[in-house]
Parts: C-alpha cells; structure tokens; sequence
C-alpha cells in the first residue's frame, strides 16, 4: 500500500481532502479564508436554504436521525413515499423509487435488468457507477464511442437479435456537454433495446423547468428509464429512478442495493421533498443557474478561452497538467475555489479547470471570476 501511494505521489496523481469550514453555498470558508465555489455540484445553492432547512427540521424533529432498517423490512416511512411520488410527478412517469446514492441505483439497476446473455451498450464517457453496474451485471459490455450515434448504431448491428439496454449520462459530467437523446431512444425503439439516461447534471439544470434531459429536447416520455441523484441540484442525498409501475416494481423486487441497505434518513428525504417543490413551484433558480451558464461563458470568450455549454459545467481547456494545477492555484490564492482536472479524469495532455456555476452566483462575481482566469492562464504561460 505504501508503495503504491508512494507512485500515485510521483505520478502527481495522489488525491488529497479539500476540508470546508462553512455550509456548501456560493462563497465557502477554505483555510480560513472566503471563497467563491466554482466547483460545486449543489447548481441550484440548496445545500443551505432556509426553508429546506426549517422543513427538514421539523421532519428531523418528528421522526428523528436514523430510519431503522431497510425499504422492505422497517425503513419507509411516509416522507420516503411521499418523496416518491414528487419525483414520478416531476419527472412524468408512473412511479419512482429512491436509492440511497446515484452510485448505488446504478450498480443496483444495470444488474437487476441485465444478465449473461444480455447486451449492454455504454457511451466511452459514462460515469464510474454506470461502469460498475455494468460488470456487476455480467452482461457483455460493449463501449461506443462518447455520443457518437453512428458508432453506435454499427455496434448495434453487431450483435443482431441480441436483447439488451442502451445507458448514458444525460450531461457528462468532465465535458458538460448532453446526450444526443433524438438519435439514442430513436435507436433503442428501432432495435428493441430498453433506453436509460442518468440525470445526475441534468435534473435541475437542463429544460425549461429544470425536469432534464426529457424537457431539454421537448420529448417527454420518451426514456425507458430515467434515473438520477438528489444530492446534486437538488442539494440533499440519495439516487431515484423513475419509469413505469412494472419497472419500479421490478426493481423494488430485484435490487440488491435497495433491497439489502439501510434506507436514507427521514430528513434527508424530507430535504429532497422540499426543494422539489421550491424547483416545481417556482423554476427562477433553474433560470438564474441557466443565464448565468450564457454570461459566464460570454464573459470567458471576451477573455479570449473557448468556452461554451448549455449545462451547470463548463470545461476551460489548459493541456499540460503542471499549468492546469499552477493556474487553479494561482486561482486559489485570490479566492476562487476552481479545480484542475488531469489524468486519469481526462486524457494526458488535455488538463482542464472545471467550473461548476450556481443559480446563486451573481453576474459580477462572474465577471470578475473570468477575468482572474483569463488572468491566470495568460500568467503562466
Ligand atoms: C454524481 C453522479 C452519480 C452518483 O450520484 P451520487 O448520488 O453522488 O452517488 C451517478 N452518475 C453521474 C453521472 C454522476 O455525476
């Protein structure tokens, strides 16, 4: 072990702790000092909202800490249900059942669905929990290359009269780029596979209303099965997936990460449940975070970086990796919390800072945080 860390430490590539002092919003305390998160998965800043906080509280105060035991012995309760059904009815689909990570439904789903025998196609850029899923599975696995539908299809063709399922992120979460959803369902319903796309980014970011991926390309509906997690945009914890009747059943049945862990706590249930509807009643904060993804990618293009997307995630190519973490420090120094991404996270040679925006973050604090990285990178030249 100690070898091994030893290499990780030489290759530049050993991973350390970043200890927050405050709530996760977007200006944090980090070693003593105020700082503007660019990085945060918390899109839509309801980590710390006061009203989450006071519902959840209440629920905290009635049904306490702990849930007591699994989904189908002693841990649902009727804030577990209820969450269910708010998320079936954002989403649009039948039903909905809630994991307790985004990482546990998919290695709980992919398997529970697809077996030996079975096919499952996988974009080259899905997230590690889709990419376990799949081992666990025991399906073959077969990796297309990232949203290339044409490459796709000819790895469809293939394996004719193999049965199987399609699996993709909605947003990629390195790039923040959106699935090709038109072209993926279009082959999945020609070639008689079952379509899944993972909402992780796309839930409170991407549609109009912030339902994803689904409203992004006005087809709802349209997904076999739509899974995500609650501890992104949505600011609390676990993973859900939403579908039809036989599906949620299916999977209440066969699921070995739902069936065999601890449910999630009442609170943090309540916690989902409440900023739910905060996003269903009144969507200004998907707005906010989506005018704010436009401006900031303006203000970044004036600084002359090419910079363009339609998610919360917005990459900044840099290349090396020593200027990539000589930039995100130099970044820290004047309070912007903005990491370098580097190898093994994406390519060698091809290191990037990954600004993640908030629907929180005002349109100076932008402005002025593309201007230091404009800054920054032309410094370390
Ligand atoms: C974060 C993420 C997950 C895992 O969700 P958790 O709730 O954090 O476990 C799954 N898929 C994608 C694409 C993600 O980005």
């Amino acid at each position: 072990m100690e070898e091994e860390l030893g290499m990780l430490k030489e290759k530049h590539l050993y991973r350390r702790l970043k200890v927050l002092e405050s709530a996760q919003n977007s200006h944090v305390r980090y070693q003593g000092r105020d700082m503007l998160m660019l990085a945060s998965n918390s899109y839509l800043d309801f980590c710390n909202d006061e009203r989450v906080k006071e519902y959840a509280l209440n629920v905290l105060l009635e049904y306490g800490t702990g849930s007591g035991g699994s989904r189908l012995t002693t841990g649902t309760m009727k804030i577990h249900m209820e969450l269910e059904e708010a998320l079936a009815r954002f989403k649009g689909r039948e039903a909905a059942m809630v994991f307790n990570t985004g990482f546990a439904a998919n290695s709980g789903i992919l398997p529970a669905l697809c077996g030996e025998g079975d096919i499952i196609y996988s974009d080259a850029r899905n997230h590690a929990s889709i990419i376990d899923g799949c081992k666990m599975s025991k399906a073959d696995t077969v990796v297309y290359q990232h949203n290339d539908m044409a490459d796709l299809e000819r790895k469809i063709l293939e394996h004719p009269g193999r049965w199987g399922l399609i699996v993709s992120d909605g947003v990629f979460s390195m790039d923040g780029d959106i699935v090709d959803l038109p072209e993926l369902v279009r082959l999945a319903d020609t070639y008689g596979l079952l379509s899944m796309i993972d909402e992780a980014h796309a839930t409170g970011v991407i549609g109009t209303t912030g339902r994803g991926c689904e409203e992004y390309f006005h087809m709802e509906g349209k997904t076999d099965i739509l899974m995500g997690t609650l501890s992104k945009a949505i600011g609390a914890e676990g993973g859900y997936v939403c579908g039809s009747h036989t599906l949620i059943e299916y999977l209440k049945n066969k699921a070995r990460s739902y069936i065999f862990s601890t449910s999630l706590s009442p609170v943090t249930m309540a916690a989902a449940k409440k900023a739910l509807e905060l996003i269903e009643e009144n969507p200004w904060r998907v707005q906010r975070l989506q005018e704010n993804v436009h401006w900031f990618c303006r203000c970044l293009q004036e600084q002359g970086i090419v910079a363009d997307s339609d998610t919360a995630i917005i990459p900044i190519g840099i290349g090396e990796e020593e200027k990539a973490l000589q930039v995100s420090e130099r970044l820290a120094q004047q309070g912007y919390f903005i990491p370098a991404i580097r190898y093994p996270t994406v390519r060698k040679g091809e290191a990037m800072l990954r600004a993640a925006l908030m629907a929180t973050h005002t349109k100076e604090e932008l402005a002025k945080a593309a201007q230091a990285i404009g800054e920054a990178i032309r410094l370390s030249r």
